[in-house]
């Protein structure tokens, strides 16, 4: 799960690490002319809270500001101005694709004189099992990019133990900061190592971490991503979640206990268990085309699975044919073939169909999709399963 900058600063904030002071609004500006008064400018900086990254760089459609997401503003006047240009409009960054995302949330930051921008994350390596840090003295910019060209600019650290971190000293010629700053960062660290296992993160990135004129370090933007697997353990964090940056797709089927991901191919797959659903997403893709999405119906496939299964396939308008995958163990797969055939009655439903039975009562399903007379297509052969939905995604 990820939150929104101006939640991730509010906890880091309570850890003492340096933020800046800012506020929140949702929707509504209202507060703003008036609490402008306790933040201290010029300059203040506006900034769209999206859900993705190169907010800076971005560009809003529909709207008069044509200057991007993130804006530094030196007269007061003009602060409510740029920020009621961002609200409620779409931002299109290169994180949010051509199709760009509403901006719901704006914070207002005191202003900083940026001396330096660096880049900092934290993230669990997985092949290490071991908490890395990524430092880089080229920050602010586009850190893929920097990864890609000048991989050597990013310093990979791993920590062994969380508690009492001393960096090598070595990284402070390498960043070129002064013993002052280095000890600095030594404390940033430790107070981020600190958050990163108390709120069971699985990324912290900080771009820019910046040197302010004064020389020292304020941390200027914070993405946090939690990990879904420890957020029982949250319920406070779990209140951050911004339904309005989820997929309404994937909501729905979580809702109904499935595994939903949508993915950009045109073949819609409904499966049975994930190590299935990705076996087929592999084969669909070894013929050719991309799968629409990854569907787990889950082990207690029903009709009533099947049918949401079709709905939730059936809003992505990229899907172009589907293949179900069913493996009968505990369900019958002549259970499922009725839950089909009704769901394809009910729904009406018209993109081509191909269904394939493994399993319990396997046969027994078969003929119940072939005597549907819904033009629905039963191959027992996996391989020719996949060969098939292919092509008629293709017709
Ligand atoms: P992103 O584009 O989504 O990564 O948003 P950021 O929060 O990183 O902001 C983009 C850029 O705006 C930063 O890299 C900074 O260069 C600049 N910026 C952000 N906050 C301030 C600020 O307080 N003062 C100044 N001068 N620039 C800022
Ligand atoms: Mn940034």
């Amino acid at each position: 799960m990820n939150i929104h900058e101006y939640q991730a600063k509010e906890i880091l904030k309570k850890f003492g690490l340096p933020i800046l002071n800012g506020k929140s609004y949702e929707k509504n500006l209202d507060l703003l002319e008036i609490e402008l008064n306790d933040l201290k400018g010029p300059p203040w900086v506006v900034k769209s809270q999206i859900h993705a990254g190169g907010r800076g760089a971005g560009y809003f459609k529909n709207s008069f500001n044509d200057k991007g997401g993130v804006q530094v503003i030196f007269e007061k006047d003009q602060v409510n101005k740029i920020a009621s240009s961002m609200m409620g409009n779409v931002l299109v960054t290169k994180q949010t694709g051509e199709i760009g995302k509403t901006v719901n949330r704006i914070f207002i930051e005191e202003g900083c004189e940026i001396e330096r921008e660096f880049y900092l994350s934290l993230l669990v390596d997985r092949n290490t099992s071991k908490i890395m840090m990524m430092i880089s003295a080229a920050g602010g910019m586009d850190i893929e990019e920097v990864a890609a060209t000048n991989p050597e600019k990013i310093i990979n650290i791993h920590f062994n133990d969380i508690k009492n971190v001393t960096l090598d000293h070595n990284l402070q010629s390498t960043l070129e900061i002064n013993q002052h700053q280095f000890d600095e960062l030594n404390t940033i660290t430790n107070k981020l190592l600190s958050v990163f296992s108390s709120i069971d993160a699985s990324t912290i990135e900080i771009n820019p971490l910046v040197l302010n004129k004064q020389g020292s370090f304020v941390l200027l933007d914070a993405k946090i991503s939690l990990d879904d697997n420890a957020l029982f353990r949250h319920p406070n964090l779990q209140e951050l979640k911004d339904l309005t940056e989820e997929d309404p797709l994937e909501l729905q089927a979580a809702e109904h206990d499935m595994n939903y991901v949508k993915l950009d191919g045109s073949i819609g797959c409904m499966v049975n268990g994930a190590g299935l659903a990705m076996a087929t997403m592999d084969i669909i893709k070894q013929f050719g085309e991309e799968p629409a999405n990854f569907l787990d119906l889950g082990g207690t496939a029903n009709k009533d699975r099947v049918i949401m299964g079709f709905k939730t396939i059936q809003s992505d308008p990229n899907v172009k044919s589907i293949l179900i995958n069913i493996f009968g163990g505990i369900i019958h797969c002549d259970m499922i073939a009725n839950g089909i055939v009704e769901a394809v009655k009910e729904l009406n439903f018209k993109l081509p169909l191909v269904v394939r039975f493994q399993g319990t009562n396997a046969s027994q399903g078969r003929d119940v999709i072939n005597n549907s007379s819904l033009g629905l297509i039963s191959i027992d052969d996996f391989t020719e399963a996949a060969k098939k939905v292919v092509e008629l995604s293709k017709e």
